[in-house]
C-alpha cells in the first residue's frame, strides 16, 4: 500500500473537513466558512478597547468567519462595572467599536455585536441609574438593591435605547447585530421567564405576551439596521432547572416556533452562564449542549449556531452533516486556540491546543481583569505585549538553552525557546513529562487538563532542535558539567504538610502515629489510613475539593474543614462553587466552614473557629492539609551560589513558574512563555515596556 507523504496527509485531512469551510449566508451577509466566534466576555471591553480590538482581530486572522463582541451595554441603566464589558451608550463609543470592526474586516471576517440591556442583573454602581425589570425584584447580584417593574413609559424608552444602539452598531461597522435573550442576564430574557415576569398587562401572562418585547426588539432592530446588515437572535432554549425554568422541549421550543423566521440567524445555547460555560469537571464531554439545541434547526430555515466546547473537527463535521447546526460556535476553544479553523483547513489537527475547560478565562471576566487562558498564554496580550499565538521573534544569536523541570512551565518555556530557534535541552527528574499537570489531571473530572502537557510534549517531540530527557534529576554539578550557558529552572513546588498557610504561619507538629498526607502524596497514589479523613482547606481554590471528591469516592468518611465561609470560595470565579459544594454534600462529605486546624493529636485534630478561636476536637485517622506550597529552589540556589562565587560558564540563570511563584497552571504556562519571549531582551527594555497601557484621554 502506498504511503501518504506528509503534505498529502495534510491535504486528505483537509478534504475530510471541507464541509466546515463552505460559505454560509446570514441574511444579507456571507460568512466565508462555518466557524463562528460567538460573543464572549473578556475583561477588556470599553476599559481596554485597543486590547479587545487586537484580540478579536487575532480570531479573524485565525480563520473565524464571524467574530463577535462581548455583551455591549446599550445604556447607562445597564452599567456593569466592575466588569469590563463593551459599551454603546452614545456616539462617543463608536470609535472604539470601529477600531474592532475595521481590524476584523481587514482579516476578511464579519463583525457581530451583542447588544445587551442587563436589567436587574446590572448593578449600575457607576451610573447610579435605577435598575429595571419586568416586575419588582431584588437584583441577582450580591448587592442590596432592587429593580423596579418597568411601566409602559419605561418599556417605550428601553425600546428607543435599543433602536438607537442598533443604529450606532451599523455606524460602527458591524455586519451582524444581536438581540440577546439569554443567560438569565438581559431584559428580553427576564420578560420571557414567568418567575421574573408576573405582569398582568400585554407584556405578561401568556407566552405570546412574555415574548412580545423580544418580538418588538427584533422588528425594530431590523428596521434600524436595514437590508445590508444581518439580525441575529441569541436565545437560551433551556435553563437546566427542570420544570422550575425554561425547558427546551416546552417553552423553549414554542418560542423558537413563534419567532422562527424573524432573525437571520439563531444563536442558541443553555442558561445560566454556569451551564453554558460548564467546566470539564462538571461537563466532561465536548458538545454537551447538543441534546438541548438540536431541535432548533428543524424549526427554522435560518442558519443556526451552537456551542459546547467544540474542539474536535470530527464532531464538528458530524454536527453539520446531521443538520444540528450550520455554524460551529465557539468561545473557549477560540480563546485556547485562535487559529483552530486555519489548522483544521490545513489538516494540521495535531497542532491544535485544545481548551481544557478550566474556566480561567471566565475567572478573568469575573475579576474584571484582562482575559487569560491556561492553554494560550498570548490571550489578552495581543495588543499590550504584541504577542501573536503563531509567531515569535527568532533567536538573536545561536545559543543553547537548558530547561530543568518538565511541568507546564518547563514544557512551555522549552517549546517557545525551540520555536525561536535555540538548541533546547529539557531535563526532567521523573520518568514522565508533565509535572503537576499529571497529578492534577488524575483527579476526578480533570482528565482534560492533561492536554496542557500532551499538546506541548507532542510539539517538542516534532522538533529537531530539542532534546528531551526523563529520569534526569539534575544537581548543580550535573548542570555545570553539561556546560549549557543559558539555564531555566522550572523545578516547581510541593505542597507543605506542616499546615503553614494563610491562616497559620507556624508549623504544627504531628504525632508519630498520625497520618498526615500532602496533596502531592495523594496525587501520587498514597491512600489515607482506615477511618475518618480530615481535609483541611486553607487554600480555598479547587484542589482540596477535588481531593475530597476522590477520597469520598474511595469510601472514606471525609470531613472537609475550611477556613473559608464556603467550600472552594475561589471557584465562584470559574462558575463552579455551587456545583462543587453540592457534589461534596451529595457524596456525604461533612463540611465544617470558618474553622482552621489548630493542632493534630493521635486519632483527632483540633479545629478553631476563625472568629472566636473556640476549639473542638474531631476524630480522624488522617489529615490532608491543603495550605501552601514550598518552592523547589535547591538547584537554583546552588547554581546561584556557584555563579556568585566564580566562573561557571553560565550566562543566564532564571527561576520560573511554580519554583519562583507558586500559582495556578495558567500562571505556570504564562511564566514559561514570558521567560522564553524575554530571553535576550535586555532588562532595561523589559522594565521600560512592562506592557502597553490604555491611558484615559483627558479631552472631553
Ligand atoms: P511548574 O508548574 O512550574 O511547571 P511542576 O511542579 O509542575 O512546576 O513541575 C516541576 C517539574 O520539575 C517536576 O516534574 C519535577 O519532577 C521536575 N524537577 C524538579 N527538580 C528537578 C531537578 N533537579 N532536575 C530535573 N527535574 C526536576
Ligand atoms: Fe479553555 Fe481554560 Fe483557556 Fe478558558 S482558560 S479557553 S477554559 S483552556
Amino acid at each position: 500500500m502506498a504511503m501518504l507523504l506528509p503534505e498529502q496527509e495534510f491535504m486528505s485531512k483537509a478534504d475530510k473537513y471541507s464541509i466546515l469551510f463552505e460559505s454560509v449566508k446570514i441574511g444579507p451577509v456571507t460568512a466565508r466558512n462555518r466557524f463562528f466566534q460567538v460573543p464572549h466576555c473578556n475583561g477588556l471591553g470599553h476599559v481596554r478597547p485597543r486590547a479587545e480590538a487586537e484580540m478579536r482581530a487575532m480570531k479573524a486572522e485565525g480563520g473565524w468567519a464571524v467574530v463577535g463582541t462581548q455583551e455591549t451595554e446599550i445604556h447607562p441603566t445597564s452599567e456593569l462595572a466592575p466588569y469590563a464589558e463593551h459599551r454603546i451608550w452614545d456616539e462617543r463609543d463608536i470609535p472604539a467599536l470601529r477600531l474592532m470592526t475595521d481590524k476584523i474586516h481587514e482579516k476578511g471576517s464579519l463583525a457581530a455585536i451583542e447588544l445587551a440591556h442587563n436589567g436587574s442583573h446590572a448593578p449600575n454602581h457607576v451610573s447610579r441609574a435605577p435598575l429595571l425589570a419586568p416586575s419588582d425584584c431584588v437584583t441577582d447580584l450580591i448587592y442590596p438593591k432592587q429593580a423596579r417593574a418597568m411601566d409602559k413609559a419605561d418599556i417605550r424608552e428601553f425600546r428607543r435605547w435599543h433602536r438607537a444602539a442598533a443604529r450606532r452598531s451599523k455606524e460602527a461597522g458591524f455586519d451582524i447585530v444581536y438581540v440577546y435573550a439569554g443567560h438569565r442576564m438581559t431584559i428580553p430574557h427576564h420578560f420571557m421567564l414567568p418567575e421574573l415576569n408576573t405582569r398582568t398587562d400585554e407584556y405578561g401572562g401568556s407566552l405570546e405576551n412574555r415574548v412580545r418585547l423580544t418580538r418588538e426588539l427584533l422588528e425594530e432592530t431590523r428596521e434600524e439596521i436595514g437590508d445590508n446588515c444581518a439580525l441575529a437572535f441569541r436565545f437560551a432554549v433551556e435553563e437546566m432547572m427542570g420544570s422550575d425554568g425554561m425547558q427546551a422541549h416546552e417553552e423553549g421550543r414554542a418560542i423558537v416556533e413563534m419567532l422562527a423566521e424573524i432573525p437571520d440567524l439563531w444563536d442558541v445555547n443553555v442558561s445560566a452562564w454556569a451551564n453554558d460555560s460548564a467546566t470539564t469537571r462538571f461537563q466532561p464531554e465536548d458538545g454537551y449542549q447538543t441534546q438541548y439545541v438540536e431541535f432548533v434547526k428543524q424549526m427554522t430555515f435560518k442558519p443556526v449556531v451552537a456551542v459546547g466546547r467544540l474542539s474536535s473537527p470530527d464532531m464538528m463535521v458530524s454536527m453539520v452533516k446531521k443538520g444540528i447546526v450550520d455554524f460551529i460556535g465557539s468561545a473557549r476553544p477560540s480563546i485556547a486556540y485562535p487559529f483552530l479553523p486555519t489548522k483544521i483547513e490545513q489538516g494540521r489537527i495535531d497542532e491544535i491546543r485544545e481548551c481544557i475547560g478550566c474556566n480561567i478565562c471566565v475567572s478573568s471576566d469575573n475579576l474584571g481583569v484582562p482575559i487569560r487562558c491556561t492553554q494560550n498564554p498570548t490571550m489578552g496580550e495581543e495588543w499590550r505585549r504584541n504577542w501573536h499565538p503563531e509567531t515569535i521573534s527568532p533567536k538573536g544569536k545561536e545559543q543553547d538553552a537548558l530547561v530543568v523541570g518538565a511541568g507546564p512551565t518547563g514544557l512551555e518555556c522549552a517549546m517557545q525557546l525551540a520555536r525561536r530557534g535555540y538548541q533546547v535541552t529539557l531535563a526532567e527528574g521523573s520518568d514522565v513529562l508533565g509535572g503537576r499537570v499529571l497529578g492534577e489531571s488524575g483527579l476526578p473530572g480533570l482528565s482534560a487538563w492533561k492536554r496542557v502537557a500532551d499538546n506541548r510534549t507532542y510539539d517538542l517531540q516534532q522538533r529537531s532542535n530539542v532534546q528531551l530527557f526523563t529520569d534526569s534529576q539534575l544537581g548543580a554539578d550535573e548542570v555545570l558539567e553539561l556546560g549549557i550557558p543559558n539555564v531555566f529552572i522550572a523545578t516547581g513546588a510541593k505542597w507543605r504538610s506542616d499546615l503553614v498557610g494563610r491562616s497559620n504561619r507556624y508549623p504544627i507538629s504531628t504525632p508519630e502515629r498520625m497520618k498526615v498526607l500532602s496533596p502531592d502524596d495523594i496525587m501520587s497514589g498514597s491512600v489515607p489510613a482506615d477511618g475518618p479523613v480530615v481535609i483541611y482547606d486553607d487554600d480555598q481554590s479547587y484542589l482540596a475539593s477535588v481531593l475530597a471528591e476522590k477520597i469520598a469516592a474511595l469510601g472514606n468518611i471525609v470531613i472537609f474543614v475550611t477556613s473559608g465561609s464556603v467550600v472552594a470560595a475561589w471557584t465562584e470565579f470559574t462558575l463552579e462553587q455551587h456545583r462543587i459544594q453540592s457534589r461534596l454534600i451529595e457524596l456525604g462529605v461533612k463540611i465544617i466552614a470558618l474553622n482552621t486546624v489548630s493542632a493534630i493529636h493521635e486519632g483527632s485534630c483540633e479545629i478553631a473557629c476563625v472568629y472566636t478561636s473556640q476549639t473542638r476536637l474531631i476524630d480522624c485517622n488522617t489529615v490532608i492539609p491543603v495550605t501552601e506550597r514550598r518552592r523547589n529552589t535547591e538547584l537554583y540556589d546552588a547554581l546561584r551560589t556557584a555563579l556568585d562565587s566564580g566562573e561557571t560558564g553560565i550566562r543566564h540563570l532564571e527561576i520560573i513558574g511554580d519554583a519562583a511563584n507558586p500559582g495556578l497552571i495558567v500562571d505556570a504556562t504564562y511564566a514559561g512563555h514570558m521567560a522564553a519571549r524575554s530571553f535576550e531582551r535586555n532588562s532595561e527594555d523589559i522594565e521600560k515596556d512592562w506592557f502597553r497601557r490604555e491611558m484615559p484621554s483627558l479631552t472631553d
